[in-house]
């Protein structure tokens, strides 16, 4: 975890470089990598790293290299947020003087929702801040609302804005849950195992009806899936708070009409359950 302190730093420094560097909401991270005379090297090396920043003692620079074997091809979604990772590496003084020195052993960047050293976490939320600015980021999720009339919120609403800035969708996921427009419950699981689960701060903090490292609930779309042999549903479904969590019988925020969407990704094999109410 980031203490809360960090974390503005870290984005005030981010957003500041994505207005310097950028063409309406796409941040145009190569150019920053050569305004800081950093060379960019997209290559073939297996499944050794996702990307990497290292220091040249010789010539005494910095160099990112990028993975295009593990799918982060230039410009691609994966891609873009491997540089942007990097690039944290890079710009965050005690991430690049780590190194310089010393202090920080060169270390492979991986991209995977698994435990992360604060290192790690620092880069990865330096580049989720550097790719989505939070006001714009707000401004064009309320902006798509607005279009054909009040649209509703769904799962579209993360893929027009995954679309516009050029992330994949679980970042954008991420970034929604920390400064969205609207309150959001997620949970990412694989294989039927719940691994993982993105809250804002302003859902509800209800107990959950299942485990992180379990089963996800059989009554839930994810867990349809599952069960139904894998048979995907993409459209938006109502559900009840309990098929999810165990609301106190005394709240009634857990009348309202609930809303669950899958997405399915079909190269990580993972499922967001996007939960939320009107
Ligand atoms: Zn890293």
């Amino acid at each position: 975890m980031i203490h809360p302190h960090r974390k503005i730093q870290i984005s005030k420094l981010a957003e500041f470089v994505a207005y310097e560097f950028s063409d309406r909401n796409l941040t145009l991270l190569k150019e920053i990598a050569y305004f800081e005379d950093v060379p960019l090297h997209f290559d073939n090396y297996e499944d050794a790293f996702d990307g990497m920043l290292l220091y040249d003692t010789n010539n005494c620079n910095f160099h990112i290299h990028i993975n295009i074997d593990n799918g982060n091809k230039q410009d691609s979604k994966r891609g873009r947020f491997t540089l942007a990772h990097e690039l944290g590496h890079f710009l965050l003084d005690e991430h690049r003087l780590g190194l310089k020195y010393g202090l920080l052993e060169p270390h492979a960047s991986f991209h995977n929702i698994n435990q992360k050293s604060i290192i790690e976490e620092e880069a990865d939320y330096f580049a989720s801040c550097l790719l989505m600015p939070r006001d714009k980021f707000r401004n064009h999720s309320l902006e798509y609302k607005r279009q054909s009339g009040n649209r509703k919120f769904s799962l579209d609403t993360l893929i027009n804005l995954s679309e516009s800035f050029k992330t994949s969708i679980l970042s954008t996921l991420i970034r929604f849950g920390d400064i969205g427009t609207h309150e959001i419950f997620a949970v990412i699981s694989k294989d039927n195992i719940a691994k993982w689960f993105v809250k804002s701060a302003d859902f509800p903090n209800w107990k959950f009806n299942f485990k992180i490292g379990e089963p996800v609930p059989q009554t839930t779309v994810a867990g349809e899936y599952y069960t139904m042999l894998e048979r995907k549903f993409t459209s938006v479904e109502l559900l009840d708070a309990d098929n999810w969590f165990n609301p106190p019988p005394d709240d009634h925020r857990a009348d309202r009409q609930m809303y669950e969407q899958c997405f399915y990704s079909d190269s990580y094999g993972y499922v967001i359950s996007l939960v939320w109410f009107d």
